[in-house]
């Protein structure tokens, strides 16, 4: 609808996870009028069901074989359940594809108004120069058009509001941050930290995590019940559903649109301006326009490519906002198929059923190719673990009996460390269209192309090697460490394809998530990082998401937009 031909709306979100939340957020407590279309089903505190038991569930979270048939991909992680299982895409009706050699899950894939937030880790790190100017350092790819002092000052706002429960180690390379009170470590996980220092020299603190440990902004502190991905009605988890989204809402200068999956950018070729979205009403089938002054992507990286790719016109037609030629290239993922696990002492506590459990483990620190050490031999940047313990009931107690249920009590502490990759940006690690596909709405679908080359090779072993130094120098028992291809390719932490650069022939964005061909279209998710630091991404998609709607907003005032 547009009256006096000005468009109904300053501003569309399209997208209402970590990063859609924000823009709205930010915008719309500023006083502009924004439009937040997000293609899944609204969100309530209704649909929690952490504190429910399996045994109310129809098919007691038993039955796989059902949730594989209509999501094969995103049932391949456990966080998607029978508990949760509709808020995840529909993998059938709206599906990708891949070369044959080159399979890639692309799980994670959310349709409900906080997106990916719901179901997240919550993990929370920042990036430093050593990450945002890698390339500086090793001479591969490019460094990111900004600093971390530009990011600092919103890293401290968005951590504040977010509330994140950490230790400061005063690390260079995993700065500190706002932290709110830390979660305590568990014995083992204290015992692991200090001989972890103590022999090997390296950090292992607490996974700093969006979990409040002190009550903020009508949101309760954690209670310790355990699974935070089936939602949490004291709000104790960062979920943009009950945080950035509600707050724009509250505003009344926002609309949340719902259902409304966004087919295309709409440009104006004579002004050579964004005008609006092209969107799909996922429960009619009608497609409709909506319009704005500024259309701003926050639909999760590949997604935004997505529709940038289907947004070509005769000018454009390779995709909008395209001139580089570089849209759809140097797609990231993290790795993650290296590390291991041993068993430590119980120190006396014994396993419960039901009792508490603390959402949140441990982190260590990337130890590799940084300041002061020898370089890795054989490949570039570096990789973290996140792990953790709890102790246990001996559920592998041989026999039967009295004897059996003797066993069973006897405590068993297993400690795990799963590594975390950083992959390099490879030219043809890419999005396509595929031109011989459409999702059940008619939106044509992406084919991924993403395949590991030696250097992720080289640290995926390292991960397993080191893994097992870090479990033995802690003094674990019956220690098990893996180093496997990773094939399949695992993705939850995806980045790139519409990278960031100073200079628009290489790249897409610039450093304020502005498309460089078209002013009033911005992408403020992770589709902008040039490279994909081994730390979890999301805390720094909130940060930037900030600073760029702080930019756009300055332009519009200077009326440059
Ligand atoms: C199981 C899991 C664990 C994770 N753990 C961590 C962690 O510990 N730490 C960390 O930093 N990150 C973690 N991540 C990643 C993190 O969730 C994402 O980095 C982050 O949510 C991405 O934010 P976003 O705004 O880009 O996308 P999202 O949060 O996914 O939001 C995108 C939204 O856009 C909507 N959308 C998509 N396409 C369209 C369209 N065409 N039209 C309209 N709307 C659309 C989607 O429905 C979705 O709601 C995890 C992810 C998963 C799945
Ligand atoms: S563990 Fe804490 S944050 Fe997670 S659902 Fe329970 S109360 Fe909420």
């Amino acid at each position: 609808m547009q009256r006096n031909n000005k468009p109904e709306y300053d501003v569309i979100v399209v997208g209402s996870g970590a990063s859609g939340g924000w823009a709205s957020k930010r915008l719309a407590e500023a006083g502009l009028k924004v439009a937040l279309l997000e293609a899944g089903k609204p969100q309530s505190d209704r649909n929690f069901s952490e504190h429910k038991p399996e045994f109310e569930l129809p098919y007691r979270n038993r039955a796989i074989e059902i949730l594989r048939k209509t999501r094969p991909v995103q049932s391949v992680f456990s966080v998607c359940s029978e508990y949760n299982a509709d808020w995840f895409v529909n993998d059938i009706e709206e599906p990708y594809t891949t070369p044959k050699d080159q399979p890639f899950l692309w799980m994670g894939r959310l349709r409900v108004t906080g997106g990916r937030t719901n179901v997240w880790g919550r993990v929370s790190l920042r990036f430093s120069d050593w990450d945002l100017k890698a390339a500086s350092h090793d001479g591969y790819g490019e460094d990111w058009p900004l600093g971390y002092q530009d990011l600092e000052p919103y890293y401290d706002l968005v951590e504040k509001y977010v509330g994140v429960t950490g230790l400061a180690e005063g690390l260079e390379h995993l700065p500190d941050g706002q932290f709110q009170p830390p979660m305590p470590l568990t014995c083992q996980e204290t015992l692991v930290r200090n001989r972890v220092k103590e022999k090997l020299g390296r950090t292992v603190t607490l996974a700093r995590s969006a979990n409040l440990t002190r009550p903020q902004n009508g949101r309760g502190p954690c209670h310790y019940c355990g699974p935070c991905e089936r939602g949490c009605v004291t709000h104790s988890y960062f979920n943009a559903a009950f945080t950035t989204v509600p707050d724009a809402l509250r505003t009344g200068n926002c609309a949340l649109i719902s259902n409304a999956m966004v087919h295309k950018v709409l440009l104006d070729e004579e002004t050579n301006r964004a005008r609006g979205v092209l969107y799909v009403d996922r429960n009619t089938r009608e497609t409709r326009e909506i319009h704005a002054r500024v259309v701003i992507l926050c639909a999760q990286t590949q997604e935004s490519t997505r529709i940038l790719l289907n947004s070509g016109t005769r000018e454009h037609s390779s995709g909008l906002a395209n001139s580089s030629g570089v849209l759809g290239h140097y797609l990231t993922a993290h790795v993650r198929s290296g590390g291991g696990d041993g068993e430590l002492p119980a120190f006396g506590e014994p396993p419960s059923m039901g009792g508490p459990t603390k959402p949140v483990g441990i982190y260590v620190a990337r130890f590799r190719n940084l300041k002061g050490q020898a370089p890795a031999k054989n490949f570039l940047r570096g990789f973290g673990y996140e792990g953790g313990s709890s102790v246990e009931f001996n559920w592998r107690a041989p026999g039967f009996g009295e004897e059996y249920k003797k066993a069973l009590r006897e405590p068993r502490v297993n400690f795990d460390l799963t590594g975390f990759g950083e992959v390099l940006p490879r030219w043809e690690n890419r999005l396509e269209i595929d031109p011989d596909m459409k999702d059940v709405y008619g939106i044509p679908v992406l084919k991924i192309y993403m395949k590991d080359g030696e250097n992720e090779r080289a640290m995926i072993k390292d991960m397993g090697d080191s893994a097992g130094e870090m479990l033995e120098a802690a003094g674990a028992t019956n220690i098990h460490t893996y180093a496997l291809p990773s094939a399949p390719r695992w993705a939850l932490h995806e980045a790139g394809t519409a990278r960031m650069g100073s200079d628009p022939k290489t790249s897409v964005l610039n450093q304020f998530q502005q498309t460089h061909d078209v002013k009033n279209l911005f992408v403020m998710d992770a589709s902008g990082f040039p490279s994909n630091p081994c730390q979890n991404p999301t805390l720094t998609i909130m940060t930037l998401c900030v600073r760029s709607c702080d930019y756009l907003m300055n332009e519009l005032k200077r009326g440059e937009i």
